[in-house]
């Protein structure tokens, strides 16, 4: 395969600073580790409206669809936030989900040991939390028609639909069973086929491809309300969480909570593959710009480090160096490095962004 291209998107706020930082770890693997990427970078959010006048250039939507994967800081601020919806940052976000055809969101709860005390959980529930949440991303409540408010017999009424077609089902049912097989082989589908036709359609169509070409993994099925409830009552349960875009959007932000802060939070959404056999791939940190802490140097960069992890693995097939990466982050936090969102009652004064990345990359060297 040629050197696998990467595009970096930086955006706003603590999106550049963290995004800086994950050139430092990209820095390191090419001249530690010989992988060396084909690295570009450019605008998005406020920072593409400031030059362009729109949050995502065409030139860089053009970009995003030839490279092998996206990486993305965050986007917005209070800058912009009397723009028009039309050009408002997150609309730069929401082009690039949409013409990449990214469906399946996979937000990992992973919680480190060391982190173990900031979940609102007791620690014996949380230590250890390894489960990933395969969320369809393109389809579902937010996109169905008819939608709209209107005026009926004098009464306004709001209106979304739920709709699915079973391709939609289908090509994310693969991409969680694909995701099991490579940890430890389970995949729980969640919707409400109680109460919902599409929940009915969902069980049946997951049914079938699990029967079709994934028996080798284990599939269990549960209403997504008692899926919450067992999120926060017993989340070691689940490996692979498979559900829809209403219900992932909620569920996703429930487990990534007993995890601790946003600032550990990384994120890719992965389309079709392309002719390269790599899927069409964006990577993210969960947070947004952060304008409170905004050039004070706070930002923790774990989200992001974490996010290009997950690019080694899921888009450049190197699970090892993923790993690497994140045991590096897990032995920085468990030697009590923190930035100012992890700090506790008791913990010494915190490090910077730039030292947080310093500590991992000692911790890199360390790995050699
Ligand atoms: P936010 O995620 O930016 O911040 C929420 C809180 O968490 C803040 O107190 C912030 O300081 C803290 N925080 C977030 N990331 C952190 C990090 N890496 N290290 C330390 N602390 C961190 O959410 P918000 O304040 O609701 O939104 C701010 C802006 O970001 C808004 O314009 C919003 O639209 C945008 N946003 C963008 C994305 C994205 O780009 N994907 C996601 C969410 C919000």
């Amino acid at each position: 395969m040629n050197t696998p291209s990467l595009l970096i998107l930086p955006g706003d706020g603590i999106g550049a600073e963290v995004m800086a930082e994950v050139g430092r770890i990209i820095g390191w693997f090419g001249d530690r580790r010989d992988m060396q990427f084909d690295v570009s970078e450019d605008l998005v959010g406020g920072a593409a409206y400031d030059k362009h006048g729109v949050p995502l250039a065409d030139s860089t939507m053009a970009k995003a669809q030839e490279v092998d994967a996206v990486l993305l800081g965050a986007v917005g601020g209070p800058k912009y936030d009397d723009l028009d919806f039309s050009v408002k940052p997150e609309r730069g976000l929401l082009r690039l989900r949409k013409e990449m055809d990214l469906f399946s969101n996979l937000r990992p709860a992973q919680c480190f040991d060391a982190l173990a005390d900031f979940s609102s959980l007791k620690r014996d529930i949380v230590a250890g939390l390894d489960i990933l949440i395969v969320r369809e991303l393109t389809s579902g409540s937010y996109f169905g028609e008819p939608r709209g408010i209107h005026t009926e017999n004098g009464m306004r009424v709001g209106i979304n639909t739920q709709r699915y077609t079973e391709a939609e089902i289908a090509r994310v049912a693969r991409s969680a069973f694909e995701l099991a097989r490579r940890r430890s082989g389970k995949v729980c589908s969640m919707e409400k086929a109680n109460v919902m036709e599409s929940g009915i359609l969902w069980r049946d169509v997951v049914t079938e491809i699990h029967q079709a070409d994934y028996g080798d993994v284990e599939l269990s099925h549960m209403y997504a309300d008692n899926g919450a409830m067992q999120l926060v009552r017993a989340p070691k349960q689940f490996d692979v969480i498979l559900t829809d875009n209403l219900f992932g959007d909620i569920l996703s932000d429930c487990a990534a909570m007993l995890t601790g802060s946003l600032g550990m939070l990384p994120s890719a959404s992965l389309g079709l593959p392309m002719e390269n056999g790599r899927p069409k791939a964006l990577y993210e940190p969960v947070h947004g710009s952060a304008p409170d802490i905004t050039g004070q140097a706070k930002a923790n960069p774990c989200a992001c480090i974490l996010s290009f992890a997950m690019a080694l693995r899921y888009s450049f097939d190197m699970g090892d160096e993923a790993t690497r990466l994140e045991r590096a982050v897990e032995a920085v936090l468990a030697d009590g490095v923190r930035t100012a969102d992890l700090m506790q009652a008791g913990d010494t004064a915190p490090v910077s962004t730039t030292q947080m990345t310093d500590a991992i990359i000692a911790k890199l060297e360390g790995s050699l």
